[in-house]
């Protein structure tokens, strides 16, 4: 999608701060970390979020999950994580495009995640 802001981002008409890439995910450093350690990992294909997937999108989705152990481990936050989905208007998203959010460091991230 052309006004895509994440589809930018992994074309490279962005920039931002990589902490992974294969065949079909990029991750990278959130903007604006919530906590010591804060990547996002969105599918390479426009998928405006997980109420949009189809079961084409399995591989795809599989792989998001696959790779979020390894990006924490990666990025300091060696004692476990948080992954986040926000979807639609209810669950809170602000990019359309779907991204896992992968929280973590060394305390605890708490019992919620508030953007505030
Ligand atoms: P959402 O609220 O949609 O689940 O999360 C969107 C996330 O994208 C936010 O945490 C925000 O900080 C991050 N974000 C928005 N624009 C950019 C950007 O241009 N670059 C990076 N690295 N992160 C962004
Ligand atoms: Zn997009």
């Amino acid at each position: 999608m052309s006004d895509c802001i994440f589809c930018k981002i992994v074309a490279g008409e962005i920039p931002s701060s990589r902490a992974y890439e294969d065949d079909l995910v990029y991750a990278f450093h959130d903007i604006h970390p919530l906590r010591p350690t804060h990547v996002l990992v969105v599918p390479k294909k426009h998928i405006a979020s997980l109420a949009h997937v189809s079961a084409d999108d399995e591989p795809t989705l599989g792989r998001l999950l696959a790779v979020a152990s390894k990006l924490a481990v990666d990025n300091g936050s060696t004692d476990g994580f948080r992954s986040i989905i926000n979807t639609g208007r209810v669950g809170g998203q602000e990019v359309s495009h779907l991204h896992l959010h992968i929280l973590g460091g060394a305390e605890p991230v708490g019992p919620m995640v508030s953007k505030t």
